[in-house]
């Protein structure tokens, strides 16, 4: 029997830091295997996919500054730091059997495409996992932004925020354990209650063209294969909570 997908194309965002896995930096083989097998469960199903990977495990241009680094250079080598995990993540996905292409918005053709939209949608079409690196391009961004911007250009159904919790909670779950976690939440939500599910500019650019974001936990084995056939995992954002339509009516 076909199984059924609610999201035939989706955007997968990792953090950089979901790559130590138990390390302090850098990137850990076993987290890196682990990442492939699970994007393998759904590729199977010819989902295609996009991805964007973080850079936070090995330099963040937001700290630059401590360490006498101006912020804009600082914003370049965490850009860079996202080439490298994506490097490292194309390796681990053709490993395990699948066609990739990775490209980036800072031009670096000995290692990778330069970013054309065009090129990455026929990509996909084809069943290649494109990873997209080097965030925007541009200092002063997040790669969740990166994630949002390439998920709305590609025209995925959904952008899945990868994390280490089960989704969206009323405080921080690790460390109120009484935290609640939930379902579905409005964009409006996220933003007026500054909850931590991405950066700002990241959730405004998804509200602002409809595209649905699944926040969910990477880390647990058949998360992301449950997601993309629609079982109840993780929190959706939208534009409203069932909840707030049934107060409205
Ligand atoms: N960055 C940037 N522009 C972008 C994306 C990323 O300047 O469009 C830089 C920024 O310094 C950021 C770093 O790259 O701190 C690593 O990305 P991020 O912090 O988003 O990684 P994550 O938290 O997902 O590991």
């Amino acid at each position: 029997m076909k199984t059924s997908l609610k999201y035939k194309r989706i955007l997968l965002k990792l953090s950089g830091e979901s790559l130590m896995g138990e390390q302090k930096f850098g990137i850990d083989s076993r987290k890196l295997n682990f990442f492939a097998e699970e994007i393998k469960k759904i590729h199977s199903l010819g989902v295609q996919i996009g991805i964007v990977i973080g850079g936070g495990n090995i330099y963040r241009g937001l700290n630059a500054e401590e360490h006498g680094v101006e912020r804009v250079t600082g914003d370049l080598m965490g850009m860079l730091a996202t080439v490298i995990n994506s490097l490292a993540l194309q390796n681990a996905l053709e490993n395990h059997g699948m066609f990739t292409r990775l490209m980036t918005a800072i031009k670096m053709e000995e290692i990778a495409e330069p970013f054309i939209r065009r090129r990455a949608i026929r990509h996909l079409e084809k069943g290649r996992i494109v990873i997209f690196g080097a965030g925007t391009g541009h200092p002063y961004f997040s790669t969740d932004t990166a994630a949002s911007l390439r998920a709305i250009e590609i025209e995925a159904d959904a952008i899945f925020k990868g994390t280490r919790v089960d989704g969206v909670f009323d405080s921080d779950p690790e460390i109120n354990p009484n935290a609640n976690l939930f379902e579905e939440i409005s964009y409006l939500e996220v933003l007026q209650k500054n909850l931590r599910v991405m950066d700002m500019t990241a959730v405004s650019l998804c509200r602002e063209n409809n595209l649905p974001i699944v926040v969910f936990n990477m880390d647990k084995p058949d998360n992301l294969l449950k997601v993309v056939t629609g079982k109840q995992v993780g929190t959706s954002v939208g534009h409203s909570t069932k909840k707030e339509e049934l107060k409205t009516k």
